[in-house]
């Protein structure tokens, strides 16, 4: 009997096991199309998921919901569309500037002591002599280095230059070994590198083969020049490599014609009209 009812039970808890196991399967079978269905709803609402989250972190779930279909002596007010898209893209980012603030002062005479060499090669444009130079601009100051290099390159290698005079032809270069060093520094480097001259915080000058270009004259030029201050770039250029290429000074020789370019226009024109080219004189 023991042995019979043993089996019976075993019988009824198989039988019992399969059922439980279908039982199981059907639950199962709910559980994941239930959670499938959760599943579309979220990602047709993505916002609702959202929401819900949102509203359990700042403890609403302590609101009462009102239902739909709950009476409510409150006026029907039309659902507002929820946007149900996701921004994928991210945020832009904050924009830098790329300017110094308005009002501000470029820097002209804060000296750093430092010297940079201009990365960079502007090829030469004629066929007599190579000269090579390079670039140096002193740490700090308040100037785009390619912009510069790019303004001498211009000066060195126009038509009314030096080029049309001297067989040479300019060359820029980032090297080590170029003939002629043109940098641009604050008074105060200028100074010193222009030893044993004596540049006074003003002027620039031109020594072994060093041309030193004064930041100051660079950014405001002077008033003889008046607006024209790419012109008078051009003359600091002009009369600082005349120099290197022996040139000594000269003087106005006719009022009211143009500045030889070796003549120290900066202390004045003496009567003269500005100008910056070894190629334009007086008639
Ligand atoms: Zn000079």
């Amino acid at each position: 009997m023991a042995t019979r009812r043993r089996t019976q039970r075993q019988g009824t808890g198989a039988r019992g096991g399969r059922h439980t196991r279908k039982q199981s399967h059907k639950t199962q079978w709910f559980s994941v199309t239930a959670l499938a269905m959760l599943g579309v709803v979220m990602v047709l609402h993505p916002e609702a998921g959202r929401q819900q989250n949102l509203a359990s972190q700042f403890g609403a779930g302590d609101q009462r919901v009102i239902a739909s279909d709950e009476p409510s002596d409150q006026p029907t007010v039309a659902p507002t569309p929820v946007p149900t898209a996701t921004f994928t893209m991210p945020l832009r980012p904050a924009p830098t500037l790329t300017r110094p603030p308005k009002g501000s002062k470029p820097n002209v005479t804060v000296s750093s002591g430092r010297l940079a060499v201009v990365a960079g090669f502007s090829k030469a444009n004629g066929v007599r002599d190579k000269l090579t130079y390079r670039v140096e601009i002193e740490e700090g100051l308040s100037f785009n280095g390619a912009v510069v290099a790019a303004a001498i390159h211009k000066t060195l290698t126009d038509p009314r230059g030096w080029q049309a005079i001297h067989p040479v032809s300019f060359e820029r270069t980032d090297r080590a070994d170029a003939d002629l060093r043109i940098i641009l520094a604050t008074p105060t480097l200028t100074d010193k590198l222009c030893l044993p001259l004596d540049t006074g915080g003003e002027v620039s000058c031109r020594v072994d083969n060093r041309v030193v270009l004064n930041a100051k004259r660079w950014m405001y030029a002077v008033p003889a020049y008046a607006a024209q201050i790419d012109l008078y770039r051009s003359y600091l250029v002009n009369h600082e490599v005349g120099h290197a290429l022996g040139h000594g000074h000269s003087t106005c020789a006719k009022p009211n014609t143009p500045a030889p370019v070796m003549m120290q226009q900066t202390k004045g024109l003496a009567g003269c009209l500005p100008n910056a080219w070894p190629t334009i004189k007086a008639t």
